[in-house]
């Protein structure tokens, strides 16, 4: 039987068969947090935006912009643009753990693109009394070229796929 974990913490399950999922969703939706003033930003056609909708930092520091050679030339304190900084694990959706005894297989899935799919990667075993390979693992990863993908996959090198 299999147990959940997170962070070697044991995670309590109610279910009635013995198929588990655990997943993991990405609460954070912002790309950028400015470093200055911690505010999440999104991109505008004119500069980064903060919550309220400012391209202006309230957190601003000339001396802290590394745009700017020149203090002189450079906005006051409080009034020069936030500082983008991509926010970590800001490029997934979420991921999944989904273990099925029926199947005989552990499937993780990782969303990067369209929220409603992922990359999945199975491992299971071939069921003992198949016509061949009986009792076998076999792994199922997404590849290059492969119809509907979730994001397309171009080979850096073997095992190694640049993503999008
Ligand atoms: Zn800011």
């Amino acid at each position: 039987m299999f147990v959940l974990s997170a962070n070697g913490e044991m995670i309590s399950t109610d279910y009635d068969d013995d198929s588990s999922v655990i997943t993991f969703e990405n609460a954070e939706d912002a790309e950028y947090r400015c470093e200055a003033c911690g505010e999440s930003l999104s991109e505008e056609p004119d500069g980064y935006a903060d919550e309220s909708g400012s391209l202006v930092c309230d957190a601003y520091d000339p001396y802290e912009d590394p745009e700017i050679d020149d203090v002189e030339s450079a906005p006051d304190f409080r009034e020069g643009p936030h500082r983008p900084q991509r926010v970590p694990l800001s490029w997934a959706n979420g991921a999944t753990i989904h273990t099925d005894p029926g199947e005989d297989s552990i499937t993780v899935t990782i969303s990067v693109g369209d929220p409603r799919g992922a990359f999945a990667f199975t491992l299971r075993r071939i069921p003992d009394d198949a016509p061949n390979n009986g009792g076998r693992l076999i792994m199922h990863t997404p590849y290059p070229g492969e119809p509907m993908p979730h994001v397309e996959l171009t080979t850096a090198h073997t095992g190694t796929y640049w993503v999008g």
